[in-house]
């Protein structure tokens, strides 16, 4: 029979998710309003076919051009598919610098947030020596897109979550990428860390607390660096850098604060 083809039902009442129009965060609900105005009329998102790699290298050729971000870190996220990441209805925001939301209320954070963050680490003392982020422990796997990012910068990574649907999610979405080393996934509250894959000469939270759980600081190695986004008073939430510092045989942790930030909270328990 010969007749013009026809996309099953399906294909066509694809739409993007419902759930997040309830989400009272801006960021979300902005995101989930951009990804309709960008879908196109059969449903399929416009990144569907894209050259994602061509698309990619532009989104790190911006950041490039802002000229504060570490080489190293960019060459990482030129690598890594962030478009497998997400939601294929918001595959075409995949390379904006924007945070997207990856369901249960959570979101993936803005690249240039990711290369702030990575730089950081890699900038410490010990990562200089090293010319990598060694071993490092992450909070906050959710979509497993930093992760990602971390395992092309680090010897070892174990990444934590709490939400046991992301932390599934995460495990499909980095089995989709070719990585040098697979990252250490655990279900878990990370407010504990995990100090059988430790000590760690990084340590990164992709989640806000009211301030930094002890077991992170006595997990992070000699030498090592933690960055997290922390409850500051009188200034809300922002980056706070964390270095262990030996002298004379004595450890000691220096503290400095950065700029503000707005990261989802750091919650205590699983679900
Ligand atoms: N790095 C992630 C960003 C995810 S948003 C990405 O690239 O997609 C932060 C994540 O931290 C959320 O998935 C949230 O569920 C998780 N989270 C919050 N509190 C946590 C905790 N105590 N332990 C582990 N994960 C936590």
């Amino acid at each position: 029979m010969t007749g013009p083809k026809r996309f099953p039902a399906s294909l066509k009442s694809a739409t993007a998710p419902q759930r997040e129009l309830l989400m009272p965060q801006r960021h979300l609900h902005q995101a989930t309003v951009d990804a309709a105005r960008l879908a196109r009329p059969n449903g399929k998102s416009a990144g569907a076919g894209m050259d994602s790699s061509a698309v990619r290298q532009r989104m790190v050729g911006r950041l490039r051009a802002e000229g504060k971000f570490d080489e190293q870190v960019l060459a990482a996220m030129a690598a890594v598919p962030r478009h497998e990441f997400v939601d294929s209805a918001l595959a075409a925001q995949a390379y904006e610098d924007t945070a997207l939301p990856i369901g249960h209320g959570q979101t993936i954070s803005k690249p240039s947030v990711v290369a702030h963050m990575l730089g950081l680490l890699l900038a410490s003392a010990g990562a200089r020596q090293r010319g990598s982020l060694g071993r490092v422990l992450e909070i906050g796997t959710g979509c497993g897109y930093q992760a990602a990012v971390i395992a092309m910068l680090a010897r070892q990574l174990t990444s934590i979550e709490r939400l046991q649907a992301l932390h599934d999610k995460a495990k499909l979405n980095l089995q989709r990428v070719v990585l040098p080393r697979s990252p250490r996934l655990i279900w878990g509250d990370g407010r504990i860390g995990h100090s059988a894959s430790g000590p760690f000469d990084s340590i990164i939270a992709a989640a806000g607390g009211e301030d930094i759980p002890q077991a992170w600081t006595e997990q992070l190695a000699p030498g090592g660096r933690l960055v997290a986004p922390t409850a500051a008073r009188g200034r809300g939430q922002v980056l706070v850098v964390l270095d262990h510092v030996v002298e004379g045989g004595v450890s000691r942790w220096v503290r400095s604060e950065h700029e503000a930030v707005l990261f989802v909270p750091l919650k205590s328990g699983v679900v």
